[in-house]
């Protein structure tokens, strides 16, 4: 469903992805992980084109992205993308903010947009909070709003970007808990995060970069317990 092939980027002098291929089925979630600096956020970047590469290939379900112009949008909003910080529009209600994108973007009625928006507040499990403003909820509820708001606009792709690394403590799992209902139902996903029990439930396969280049992919169990490269290895000493 996505595939990266040869890509390349570069910062002025500093090439931050280097050769990255990198191919995910449909229903398949992989979890990114590397020191800071590594590039995990810049690939997630690439991947809907919010960065620009300077060589090698990116498609979705068989289109490759181009550059720029209008179907860049379309295939764009293809991909839904989940941030640290939770990026909510703080002068809309928790319900405007779900129904902006279908609305505005994908052309839907406001009555079908708030139904769906409902039905995925819903899931997500902030359904009463859907007339006050994010800055009325916590953290967690934010975050859940986000995975809320980028589910409607039907993504065949999710990325999140350290969903949990904002947040207090108590609040990650409610979030991870939302994450791994996701992937149950088949979705696709690319998950930058350190949560190692995320990682071990819900992931397929675990992508280890390192200096702008995949250094290791392994399923779970073995990159946890048996890492092959000394830099893995290394880093999990530190985290762990
Ligand atoms: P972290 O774990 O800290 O989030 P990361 O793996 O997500 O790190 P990136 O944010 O992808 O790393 O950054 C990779 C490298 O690219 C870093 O050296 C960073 O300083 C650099 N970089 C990122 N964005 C830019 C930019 N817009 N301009 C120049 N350099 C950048
Ligand atoms: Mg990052």
């Amino acid at each position: 469903l996505v595939q990266l092939t040869g890509v390349n980027k570069w910062f002025g002098e500093l090439h931050v992805l280097q050769d990255i291929d990198l191919s995910i089925d449909r229903g398949e979630v992989v979890v990114v992980i590397g020191p800071s600096g590594s590039g995990k956020s810049t690939l997630c970047r690439t991947i809907n084109r919010l960065e620009s590469i300077e060589k090698g290939e990116i498609s979705i379900d068989g289109q490759r992205l181009p550059d720029e112009g209008k179907q860049l949008a379309r295939l764009r909003s293809d991909v839904g993308m989940v941030f640290q910080s939770f990026n909510l529009f703080a002068h809309k209600t928790i319900l405007q903010n779900v129904t902006l994108g279908p609305t505005k973007v994908r052309g839907h009625s406001k009555a079908d947009a708030e139904k769906r928006a409902r039905e995925l507040l819903e899931r997500v499990g902030v359904s009463a909070q859907a007339d006050k403003y994010p800055a009325q909820l916590s953290g967690g509820q934010q975050q859940r709003v986000a995975i809320a708001r980028a589910l409607a606009m039907d993504p065949k792709v999710m990325l999140f970007d350290e969903p949990t690394s904002a947040l207090d403590p108590e609040m990650i799992n409610e979030v991870l808990d939302v994450m791994i209902a996701l992937a149950r139902d088949g979705m696709t996903m690319i998950v930058v995060t350190h949560e190692m029990g995320f990682a071990r439930r819900a992931a397929n396969r675990v992508v280890f970069m390192d200096g702008g280049r995949i250094v290791e992919t392994a399923d779970p169990e073995t990159f946890f317990t048996a890492p092959r490269s000394d830099r893995a290895r290394d880093f999990l000493s530190k985290i762990l």
